[in-house]
């Protein structure tokens, strides 16, 4: 005989329940205050696009060919669930031409036919920011730079920034023609999911995380042979812009985005704290061919997108950036059927102080335990006697001490009561 049904989040996605989600709010608005801090403006985008949309930006990644949630709408539309978040943003800004420097950031999901795993999952959660606009060299300085004070103001340490430069259409046209031949001639050698890659999308096969594959391009050429001398000075003024703002990084010259919208600037931020499969916290790079390919004008552009399921796992392996449960100041315990309780909470809470109470008129001893369990410093005690007499017992839950207050004083005195102790 079937039982009820028993229902799951679908196999790699998650539920964020409090206390965690507590954590995962806090993450996002010290994110926002970051940004907003730079100049950037929150952006909201939907969560699926016209299929093509991702097509013109992915062609030839994995991403795009073989992890896309792809459907049709009942209007017969080929829409894609965001698998990640330039292309939306990139998107927007060609649909409605902003003033430029359009600096923007977000929050939102990002969906990957993935096989789940810790830190893998199908649905995923980005920060990340895009400034569109400009092509000056700070921007880059600024955008990386954002990133990584921001995962270092969590108290993350294990990270490592990756630098690189892909350089300009000049550079890796050379540089492409030069990592094809190389890679022909090593074609048995690499992962076969790779090998596909190396006519078309030989840069490609440069970001594979497959062991066979790695051992090949470790020995590959390098873009960074490769630069003209303007992508050159391009990238000498990132790295010393970088350098002015005390923001530490390593050269890595196989960090590569294998499309040809990408240029110059790309890099990556990694956490030693996680496994290695795994441990991009954020990546992003410079897109000066993107908005073109689009459908706008030639217009340079540069972001980044972190991941806040990584970047928790990171904190939680270093022990950092830990937030305790969300708390309530005070507590009111009634007695007397409800009223008191749903009056008390309601003046508490219009005068900012964050009040909760039981429900149900529950005994005594049962709303007590509940206090205490909800971590609020104070309790406030409506019983018979409090009624008749228009007072409330006002308890410190720590100190088991209380004392009667008039009524009309509960907000004054729970206040004065709060601001004693320690914060
Ligand atoms: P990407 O667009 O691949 O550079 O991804 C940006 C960041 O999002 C990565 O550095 C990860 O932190 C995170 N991320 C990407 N894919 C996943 C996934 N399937 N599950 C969890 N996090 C992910």
């Amino acid at each position: 005989m079937a039982g009820p049904p028993s229902y799951k989040a679908p196999t790699g996605t998650h539920d964020v329940l409090p206390p965690q989600s507590g954590r995962w709010a806090s993450l996002i608005a010290r994110f926002a205050a970051a940004a907003g801090r730079a100049g950037y403006g929150l952006v909201v985008n939907p969560v699926f696009e016209d299929v093509e949309v991702f097509r013109r930006v992915g062609e030839g990644t994995d991403i795009v060919r073989k992890e896309m949630y792809e459907f049709e709408d009942k209007g017969g539309r080929r829409l894609a669930l965001r698998p990640e978040g330039t292309a939306p943003v990139v998107r927007a800004f060609v649909q409605h031409r902003p003033p430029v420097p359009w600096k923007v950031w977000y929050a939102a999901p990002g969906f990957r036919y993935e096989r789940p795993q810790a830190g893998r999952y199908r649905q995923h959660h980005q920060l990340g920011v895009e400034a569109i606009g400009s092509a000056d060299p700070d921007v880059d300085v600024e955008v990386v730079a954002l990133a990584w004070r921001f995962l270092a103001g969590l108290g993350l340490q294990r990270t490592i920034l990756l630098l690189n430069s892909m350089g300009d259409p000049e550079s890796r046209a050379a540089y492409v023609e030069d990592l094809r031949a190389f890679l022909r001639g090593r074609r048995a050698e690499l992962a076969p999911e790779d090998r596909e890659k190396v006519d078309d999308h030989p840069m490609r096969v440069l970001d594979s995380k497959r062991a066979a594959t790695r051992a090949v391009t470790r020995e590959a050429p390098r873009i960074s042979d490769h630069l003209t001398p303007s992508a050159t000075g391009h990238f000498s003024r990132v790295q010393a812009g970088l350098s002015d703002l005390g923001v530490p990084f390593a050269l890595e010259p196989r960090l590569v985005r294998g499309l040809d919208y990408y240029t110059h600037t790309t890099f990556e931020i990694q956490s030693s704290a996680l496994d290695a499969a795994q441990n991009a916290l954020g990546g992003g790079g410079r897109y000066d061919g993107l908005v073109e390919a689009l459908g706008g004008p030639p217009t340079p552009g540069i972001g980044f997108g972190i991941g806040i399921e990584r970047v928790l796992l990171a904190c939680d392996a270093e022990a950092t950036f830990t937030v305790g449960d969300a708390r309530v100041d005070a507590w009111v315990i009634d007695v007397t059927g409800g009223a008191a309780a749903r009056a008390l909470t309601h003046e508490l809470r219009e005068a900012g102080v964050a009040a909760d109470r039981g429900f149900d008129d529950r005994s005594m001893k049962a709303q007590m335990k509940a206090a205490g369990r909800s971590g609020a410093r104070v309790a406030l005690i409506v019983g018979e006697q409090e009624a008749a007499s228009s007072t409330v017992t006002l308890r410190d839950l720590a100190t088991s001490e209380q004392r009667t207050i008039a009524r009309a004083d509960v907000v004054a005195e729970v206040r004065a009561a709060l601001d004693k102790e320690p914060r």
